[in-house]
């Protein structure tokens, strides 16, 4: 990507503790990663989880249009395994850092796809499953409805999951045209 510096000089700004470029072709939509998503809260409830985002080989097909990706992690520190108030604390400030970065890659590839965790929360009450998405440009998708292992997803680009004991990492990506 030509300008990937830049995008991940903004990304850091905003609050990632990483950016990494990933090759889209090494995503790999799994149907067994939705037997997880059956037991989400999030099932059945948004256009941005199954079924409402269509069905595992409609995900790849959609994946499979991009050309470029970026991978976005955010990672914190915990006190120790049982440091639950960072763990949620991390979690907020990895969605929070998505939402800002998704604003502003919107503005940069308006035909970007959003993939980060546990669904899409940009309005109060999506609109599943009666009236269509109130904002398809913008819609969230999550990667385990996509069928993607985070972790494949990262080791197949040579990116690192676990940083160490103590450590917590949450990842998100955007694909680019
Ligand atoms: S943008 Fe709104 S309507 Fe569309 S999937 Fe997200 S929450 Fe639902």
């Amino acid at each position: 990507m030509e300008n990937f510096e830049e995008i991940k000089n903004k990304a850091l700004e905003i609050g990632f503790t990483r950016v990494f470029e990933m090759d889209v072709s090494t995503i790999v939509c799994r149907e067994e990663v939705r037997a997880d998503c059956a037991r989400c809260r999030a099932y059945d409830t948004s256009w941005a989880c199954p079924p409402g985002c269509g069905t595992i080989e409609e995900c790849q097909e959609r994946i499979n249009k991009y050309s470029h990706g970026l991978l976005l992690q955010t990672t914190a520190e915990l006190e120790d395994q049982f440091d639950v108030d960072s763990m949620m604390q991390a979690a907020a400030d990895h969605g929070r850092n998505f939402a800002a970065f998704s604003d502003y890659i919107k503005s940069v590839y308006p035909g970007c796809m959003l993939i980060g965790t546990g669904g899409c929360h940009r309005c109060r009450k999506c609109t599943y499953p009666d009236e269509p998405c109130r904002f398809p440009d913008k819609l969230t998708h999550s990667m385990e409805a996509n069928g993607m292992v985070v972790s494949d997803v990262c080791t197949a680009n040579d990116v690192k999951y676990y940083y160490g004991p103590g450590t917590l990492t949450y990842v998100a990506c955007v694909l680019i045209d």
